[in-house]
């Protein structure tokens, strides 16, 4: 029998719902008492366990890193292979690789994945593990998400013909962009369901939550979520913090990163590499014109206001969910105090922030909001003195970081996008569209499929019940 005593374990932001293990977090999503999970204790690191990264491939460094948060629940051998798999996607052999863009500013280039976002260096891992821990029960499982662009892509992509799981993900009909449309309705795998909401990206929000609200339902069809709270999703992201500041002189020298953020999830990766021991000296939130983290870091006040659209979709969000994990470390890990400022959130629609919390946060984040007029002007100004040229989620990054910098600082930019995926902002920056890449072009040509259904919860959950396989068959 494996020694459990050590064994890693998973509590709730809100204190009440079961502890759990790695892959029984992975497929909850979230907690069922509302919360998100997050480990009991940060696994460290020591500095030469650190220093001794450099020089390995990234499917190496992700199952060094990763290993302590997975525990016994995969062999490290297999999960090794499972990274070596998911990593194989990627078009570049670094996965991501560092560009300099002047003394002590690097961008860290995440976006060499399947669908030229971020979110497939999580996603492409998250689908193979799901897959096997369903495959190793026996069972079937049912994603819904919703998206408002890069996700929904990205997961479609890494769940496309999985054997266990039926995947289904709402977008807001005729309210994404034309690239990111056809990334989700092009799949032709069978178990992927694409399904356009009469409604805004809030109505398919609202929807997914009442489904995951409902546990009968929940249970019955084995729903799991993917979503950015996912904690699989955040540990898979820790992995590029420790890769890019080992290549620049970690763990002797400390490295701030500047994040184009939206849920909070991105960031919080870098705040648990800093908990397990990585030098990090600063970690900047880099907002568009939807400003609430800047704002609460300012004031202490948490307050959501009315989505702005803007030229950075993926981050045109006012409730930053993955918040909540870094309030819960703010407070001391005091889950009555995460559940008293969440019930004001709802009844109040706010809630402020104590002195040491604040102050707790200060300590390691600061934050920067960055105007649609300063993001055309930064893609402009980078492409004219570097040549390099940025989508409108990194441009927010490198405005913010510029902003920040201080003298000797070793600054990394997340570049979280190819500029491919948002050709009119950047070609109204730069005055020429940037060049599509062959694996995308080909993409884009496919016939797509698709289906209109009213933004109703009993449309969307009959035409998800009459498809989804996870309810067991009566055996004959
Ligand atoms: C999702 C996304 C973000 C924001 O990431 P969070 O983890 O939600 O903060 C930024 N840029 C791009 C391109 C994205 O797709």
């Amino acid at each position: 029998m494996p020694d459990k005593t050590n064994e890693i374990r998973y509590v709730s932001t809100r204190g009440t719902a079961p502890v759990l293990g790695f892959e029984d977090v992975m497929l909850t999503g979230l907690a069922r008492d509302g919360g998100l999970y997050v480990p009991e204790t940060w696994p460290r690191l020591a500095s030469s366990d650190i220093a001794a990264l450099s020089g390995l491939s990234y499917a190496d460094v992700a199952t060094r890193i990763m290993a302590p948060f997975v525990g016994s629940d995969i062999p490290e051998d297999e999960f090794h292979e499972i990274a070596v798999d998911a990593y194989a996607t990627f078009s570049h052999s670094a996965i991501a690789p560092l560009a300099q863009l002047a003394p002590n500013q690097w961008l860290l280039e995440l976006f060499h994945g399947p669908t030229l976002a971020f979110k497939d260096v999580a996603m492409q891992l998250l689908a193979r593990l799901m897959d096997r821990a369903l495959t190793r029960r026996g069972v079937r499982a049912t994603i819904v998400g919703a998206t408002s662009g890069d996700t929904g892509g990205a997961a479609i992509e890494a769940f496309a013909g999985r054997e266990a799981i039926e995947i289904f993900i709402l977008h807001p009909h005729e309210r994404v962009s034309d690239v990111q449309r056809r990334q989700m309705t092009t799949c032709d795998a069978p178990n992927v369901h694409n399904i356009a909401i009469e409604g805004t990206f809030d109505d398919c929000q609202a929807l997914l939550k009442a489904m995951f609200n409902d546990l009968e339902r929940r249970d019955r069809l084995a729903l799991a979520g993917v979503n950015s709270i996912n904690w699989a999703r955040i540990m898979a992201q820790t992995v590029y913090y420790f890769t890019s500041a080992v290549a620049l002189g970690g763990p002797g020298r400390s490295i701030s990163f500047c994040v184009p953020t939206g849920n909070f999830g991105d960031i919080f990766a870098g705040y648990v590499a800093s908990r397990m021991g990585l030098p990090v000296e600063r970690l900047v939130i880099a907002t568009n014109s939807n400003d609430i983290l800047a704002r609460t870091l300012q004031t202490g006040r948490y307050e959501p206001k009315d989505v702005v659209v803007t030229s950075s979709p993926s981050m045109d969000i006012q409730v930053s969910s993955n918040f909540e994990r870094l309030i819960f470390e703010a407070a001391g890990r005091d889950a009555d105090r995460v559940c008293t400022l969440m019930n004001a959130l709802g009844q109040e629609g706010a809630f402020a922030l104590a002195d040491g919390e604040l102050g707790s946060m200060r300590a390691l984040f600061a934050a920067e909001s960055v105007s649609e007029a300063d993001v055309e002007d930064t893609i402009r100004t980078i492409a004219g003195e570097t040549g390099y040229v940025c989508d409108p989620h990194t441009a927010i990054g490198v405005a913010a970081a510029r902003r920040v910098a201080r003298q000797d600082e070793p600054m990394v930019t997340l570049a979280t996008a190819h500029p491919a995926k948002f050709p009119d902002a950047v070609a109204a920056a730069t005055g020429s569209t940037p060049e599509v890449p062959e694996r995308l072009q080909q993409r884009l040509g496919a016939e797509e499929r698709f289906t209109v259904i009213a933004n109703d919860y009993d449309a969307v959950t009959a035409f998800i019940e009459s498809r989804a396989r996870a309810v067991e068959e009566p055996a004959t």
